[in-house]
């Protein structure tokens, strides 16, 4: 479980945006970042994402200006979202664990990934979506 990131908080709930700023989220993260990690899915090893896992009811778009796009693949099981605009993958849900979400860390405010990758032993944490090919 990680509470903080390079000396910054992981809040109750933190917001999290896209690079342009047209999608933000409202993420549950009572327990901070849980299940950190690289999934090593078709799709993840492209984006190189670092990502979270997170409950379908504790993440919330709360800004969308028609930006937030879904991409799908493995017969529609795979739901990849991204902002139309500037490209930045928000989350993912996978037919691997449909409960959860898988967040990108990066998008959470304030947030240098970099300063977690560090801890992360490859193929180590959500990896939710291998079963994606
Ligand atoms: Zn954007």
């Amino acid at each position: 479980m990680i509470r903080e990131i390079g000396g910054v908080a992981i809040q109750t709930t933190h917001r999290a945006s896209c690079h342009c700023g047209r999608v933000w989220l409202e993420l549950d993260l009572p327990r901070g970042i849980v299940r950190p990690g690289h999934c090593n899915c078709s799709i993840c090893r492209r984006k190189g994402t670092l990502t979270g896992s997170v409950p379908l009811v504790g993440l919330r778009v709360i800004r969308d200006d028609d930006a937030l796009k879904r991409y799908r693949f493995n017969n529609g099981a795979e739901e990849h979202y991204f902002c139309a605009h500037c490209g930045i993958h928000t989350h993912h849900h996978t037919a691997c664990d449909p409960e959860h979400y898988s967040f990108n860390i990066g998008c959470l405010d304030g947030i240098d990934p970099f300063m977690l990758e560090a801890d992360i032993e490859p193929n180590a944490g959500a990896g939710l979506c291998r079963g994606a090919g």
